[in-house]
């Protein structure tokens, strides 16, 4: 199965019953991430408790979805799921609230580069959830 929005494949994800409301504003296209109200880390990935502090006192905010690119590389060769969709690329993204996310950038891949901005976006998945995902802006 592909992503409708980036041609990218788009297997189910697992969704947790704690990140519920990640996964409930992905299914709109909105990002929203858990924040530790103790000591104010962003959380990432999304779950219900603060993995800097130990707190589970965390709030869900609607983030931006603005990063840049911290680090990628193309993948040309590769087994399972991703295999008819080299080469694509895999990144991490540093997002503007602090998480590096490890992801990819769809669209061209010419010109890529460390440091460009990206915006995220939610490639639908036809069996159900969203994958996150950014594109050059
Ligand atoms: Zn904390």
């Amino acid at each position: 199965m592909t992503g409708p929005a980036s041609g990218l494949p788009a297997p189910e994800p697992e969704m947790s019953p704690e990140a519920e409301p990640y996964w409930a504003a992905a299914a709109e296209g909105r990002l929203v991430l858990p924040r530790c109200r103790r000591c104010d880390h962003v959380i990432w990935y999304p779950r219900a408790f603060c993995p800097r502090c130990g707190s589970v006192e965390v709030e869900w905010f609607q983030a931006s979805g603005a990063g840049h690119i911290y680090s990628y590389t193309v993948v040309r060769q590769t087994q399972g799921t991703y295999a008819g969709a080299v080469p694509y690329v895999l990144a991490y993204v540093e997002l503007e609230k602090g998480p590096r996310v490890l992801t990819n950038i769809a669209g061209e891949m010419d010109g890529l580069a460390v440091g460009q901005p990206v915006q995220a976006f939610f490639d639908p998945v036809p069996t159900g959830g969203a994958i996150l995902r950014f594109r050059r802006v």
